[in-house]
């Protein structure tokens, strides 16, 4: 019998290229049919054949305290009874950028978009609006959303100018983007040392959350920071996953290192289209229509967004949010690299904050190069049996994972369990030649 979430993805592939509204939900990485989605309450979403799962995707990051939390909807409820967007000033904004810049210290000022594709955006051409610059550098494997100058790849050899990583982007277009390893602050110096004087910005995740899970070694950030200054370019933290996903005052909080721009998005949007960029307000008194740097949005602080951002805020704000949330992260991780060491498979895991990455290799990756050595084949059989198992990771090898603050003991201990199962099978498999 022909499942539900069959017939709705064959005809959802007549209407839509693909089936899909972003790429990545297509399956294509892990094969087989993507999971048609009916209703998402707490850690637990249920498909169009009603089969339950435990989500750590979360919409791929914005529900920190998961689905349809009462609170979160009542505020949603609230603000559409009031009207659904005006175009024009509200209080509720207001409150929301006075709240980000109180939370995250070096934003000074805050502008409100609606999705952290237009955050980076925005946040790059305000960039070189104020240095009056164009070159930017980038780091293979961070994705900073689908604008033009960053939908670019390495050149060959170092040093040399990007390439475009998308049909439809102009060389002219890519060629201004410099493409660096992630975690190769030699790299950067070199960089600085020949281009210093034309490089407008940086921009890199803080901790990269867009090929599989990254962290930064030690100095990597406070070197950047430290060129930056020296040479005049603006830092970008890209925080659109980071922020208030690993701690209150985001990643930059966590490393004690303080970018010019922030760029803002998923949990700030607590499940609606909202995002922000914000930083120095020298630079942000460069944009219109103070200063010469054009940027608008029609449904630009929303009021039914934000009515979501500030009631998702408020709950992260609770004592010890973060410290229970990032010990579930780890109980999940570490769970699932001592089953996975138990039974001899090459695994390893780890979290920061209620972010996390799986990785079918021995030891945690620096780079994107290491990244794409994981056995992906490992990763998508693992992520199908799960799927039987009713546990929802992101459907490809690539992707960070989220845990939310819904996700209690029961759900770790019960994917947890289903793991052991997976793993245990595995090893019997391959002692059975
Ligand atoms: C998701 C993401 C974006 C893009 O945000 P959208 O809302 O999908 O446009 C940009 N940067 C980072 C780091 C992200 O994780």
């Amino acid at each position: 019998m022909i499942s539900r979430n069959q017939q709705l993805f064959e005809r959802s592939q007549k209407y839509i290229p693909g089936g899909v509204n972003s790429p990545v939900r297509a399956f294509k990485s892990v094969g087989g049919t993507p999971v048609f989605f009916r209703r998402g309450k707490g850690a637990h979403v249920w498909d169009a054949d009603d089969k339950t799962y435990i989500d750590y995707v979360g919409s791929w990051g914005p529900l920190i305290l998961g689905h349809a939390h009462p609170e979160v909807i009542e505020a949603v409820e609230a603000a559409a009874q009031n009207g659904l967007t005006f175009g024009a000033p509200t209080e509720a904004e207001l409150e929301i950028a006075e709240l980000l810049c109180k939370l995250v210290s070096s934003i000074e000022q805050v502008r409100l978009v609606s999705s952290g594709t237009e955050a980076t955006m925005s946040a790059i051409r305000l960039a070189r609006g104020y240095t009056s610059r164009n070159r930017i550098i980038k780091f293979e494997g961070c994705y900073h959303g689908h604008d033009d100058a960053l939908l670019v790849k390495a050149g060959s050899g170092a040093l040399t100018f990007g390439h475009p990583s998308s049909a439809g982007v102009p060389e002219e277009t890519a060629s201004s983007t410099m493409v660096l390893d992630y975690n190769d602050l030699a790299g950067v110096e070199q960089a600085f040392n020949q281009f210093g004087d034309k490089i407008a910005a940086v921009i890199v995740e803080p901790v990269a959350g867009n090929m599989n899970l990254v962290a930064p070694k030690p100095g990597f950030l406070a070197g950047i920071r430290e060129l930056c200054t020296k040479h005049g370019s603006v830092l970008i933290f890209d925080e659109v996953m980071t922020g208030f996903r690993v701690g209150l005052e985001c990643a930059q909080g966590l490393f004690g290192i303080k970018p010019d721009l922030t760029t803002l998005g998923k949990v700030i949007g607590g499940g609606m289209p909202m995002a922000a960029f914000g930083g120095r307000r020298n630079i942000m008194q460069c944009l219109a229509p103070v200063g010469a740097v054009y940027q608008a949005g029609t449904l630009s602080g929303n009021p039914v967004a934000v009515a979501a951002g500030l009631a998702t805020l408020k709950q992260v704000q609770a004592p010890r949010f973060y410290e229970n949330l990032a010990a579930s992260t780890r109980q999940l991780t570490e769970g699932l690299a001592g089953a996975a060491k138990k039974h001899d498979i090459d695994f390893c895991a780890q979290a920061v904050g209620g972010m996390f990455g799986l990785y079918f290799r021995n030891n945690l990756p620096s780079s994107y190069a290491e990244v794409m050595g994981c056995d992906r084949e490992a990763f998508n059989r693992f992520f199908h049996a799960m799927l039987r198992e009713g546990i929802y990771f992101a459907p490809s090898a690539f992707e960070a994972g989220f845990v939310s603050a819904a996700h209690g003991e029961t759900e770790i201990s019960d994917t947890l369990a289903a793991a052991e199962r997976i793993f245990s099978a595995w090893s019997l498999e391959s002692r059975n030649g």
